[in-house]
């Protein structure tokens, strides 16, 4: 949907009268509008949200972005870029939040909402970026991205081509197939193409547009009966490696737009949530095959994935831990890792390492604890200041299914302010353990998320981490690491939570499966759905 000519004329005139009255003054991105080129929007919310914690996610968690300030998160469309010089972008709302617990529905409803106004302010638009996750759960509301496109679909109408990108860890249900002209997601776990990913969804669309192909003719969907935590998925390590390293040769055939295989998210419980594979292209026999082939390796797979480090109970991790000659020996505190769901507040394993007699003398083994949030702590802390002593409760105000606040009493070393998500980070020596009390949750994944505090990971015994598998700069920090199977909102052994309504037979929980049906269904284009 190119504008008519006539539209293109009079804003070329209008164009070059702004350009004129423009000299030497900063002009917002709209005034700048080029008649040749697409108009494109950009809108979408992240989070993962876990069914099985009791958090709710607030408005606030998702730190949303309007207008300009949404360019931000993509660097590959900085204002010099050639992906900004290709079309007149009119970026809206996007949300970006930690994995937290289920999304209440005034949150979601007043984020939507304030998306299609804007939405509504600049239309038509030949196109749109729809960057999501795709594991967002909300109150109420089964299909949250399904319902979400949906209604984007009710203000834009159904020719713009939308090119949506996920995270392989979201779920695609077949409205939201439907919905999605171009759509596609990471073939990395940890993330590293993360960025890379949103650029290819965006240069899909972008080449779509300007070449007048506009939607690809096929859309072919499977669904795979496979349900498993990221942490049995890595393609850091087989079988994930081999399966995910067949999707860029696939996407490179003639009549083959994009191809992606999404594991799909395992802690929340809707018919949505299992692995799908979809294929989009020009040619129906090669979208068709070229999806059911990548969906046959994963499930020819299943049997294979298993947890990418050594799992262990929190005392046995501990045991090898201290036993140890390697350091950093790292522990990743996978039930309540905030970066799947967990609510990132549970005290069950800080109050166990506290309790050993090992860390009870600062000569013991030298330990990080990252992290627990503990506003009281916080502001008792800025009261006495660092080297300052402190007594107060943390944790447990969001889950305390498997323990209470814990009482924290030690010496204040550091306190740091102004991190967008902890807004205050404080850390507090008690015997050899270095703990890490935040006013709110964080995820500690850098080297420099420590050494900001004073503390040098790389020169420390003992890392324990709530987080599942370890991002790169973690992982490369390690002498040594297991994961701990700990308890939480994203505990990893999936067969210990209660499902009732994802799709049945599920692997890994119904045991004899028969084989599925893996042939590709076509999805109808987005102006026939
Ligand atoms: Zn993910």
């Amino acid at each position: 949907m190119l504008r008519e000519k006539s539209t293109y004329s009079f804003l070329c005139l209008l164009s070059i009268l702004l350009l004129f009255s423009d000299c030497g003054g900063k002009s917002p991105e709209s005034t700048k509008e080029k008649a040749d080129l697409p108009r494109v929007a950009i809108a979408g919310l992240a989070i993962e949200s876990s069914t099985f914690s009791p958090a709710v996610s607030e408005e606030d968690a998702f730190l949303a972005r309007r207008g300009e300030e949404v360019f931000d998160y993509y660097p590959f469309m900085k204002p010099d870029s050639i992906n900004r010089s290709r079309a007149n972008w009119f970026p809206t709302l996007r949300g970006h939040a930690i994995p937290g617990g289920i999304v209440s529905r005034e949150a979601y409803e007043s984020l939507v909402g304030e998306t299609l106004e804007r939405l509504k302010e600049n239309l038509p638009y030949d196109g749109l970026f729809f960057d999501i996750h795709g594991a967002m759960s909300v109150v109420g509301l089964d299909d949250p991205e399904g319902d979400f496109i949906e209604r984007i679909r009710e203000v834009i109408g159904k020719e713009t081509i939308i090119s949506t990108s996920m995270d392989l860890h979201g779920n695609v249900s077949w409205r939201l197939a439907g919905n999605s002209d171009l759509i596609t997601c990471y073939r990395m776990a940890p993330h590293e193409d993360a960025l890379e990913s949103k650029k290819r969804a965006v240069n899909n669309l972008l080449d779509r547009l300007e070449s007048g192909k506009g939607k690809p003719a096929f859309k072919a969907w499977v669904p795979i009966p496979i349900l498993l935590p990221g942490e049995k998925t890595s393609t850091r390590v087989e079988p994930g490696k081999s399966l995910y390293a067949a999707v860029n040769p696939a996407t490179q055939q003639e009549g083959i737009v994009d191809a992606a295989i999404w594991v799909g998210y395992a802690w929340a419980d809707e018919p949505r949530n299992h692995a799908v594979v979809m294929v989009t292209g020009d040619e129906k026999e090669k979208v068709t095959q070229t999806a059911e082939e990548l969906a046959t390796s994963f499930w020819e797979r299943r049997n294979k994935f298993e947890f990418i480090a050594p799992t262990a109970s929190l005392k046995e991790s501990l045991d090898m831990a201290i036993a140890s000659d390697k350091s950093p020996f790292m522990i990743s505190d996978m039930g309540d890792n905030p970066t799947a769901g967990g609510a990132g507040d549970v005290t069950w394993t800080l109050r166990e390492i506290l309790d050993r007699p090992e860390f009870k003398s600062t000569s013991g083994p030298s330990l990080i604890y990252a992290s627990i949030p503990g506003p009281d702590l916080v502001e008792a802390a800025l009261e006495v200041g660092v080297g300052g002593k402190v007594s107060a409760k943390v944790g447990a105000a969001v889950d305390d299914r498997f323990a209470p606040p814990l009482l924290l009493s030690g010496t204040v070393t550091a306190i740091e302010e102004g991190d967008k998500n902890a807004e205050i980070e404080v850390v507090v020596k008690v015997g050899s353990v270095h703990v890490i009390v935040t006013k709110k949750r964080k995820p500690y994944h850098k080297e420099k998320d420590f050494t900001d505090l004073g503390l040098n990971p790389k020169e420390t015994d003992i890392v324990v981490v709530k987080i599942g598998y370890l991002v790169p700069e973690l992982y490369d920090m390690r002498a040594d690491w297991i994961m701990a199977l700990t308890p939480g909102g994203v505990d990893q052994d999936l067969e210990r939570l209660e499902f009732k309504r994802i799709n049945r037979p599920m692997f890994p929980f119904d045991k004899n499966m028969e084989t599925p049906d893996l042939s590709a269904r076509l999805v109808p284009l987005s102006h026939e759905f």
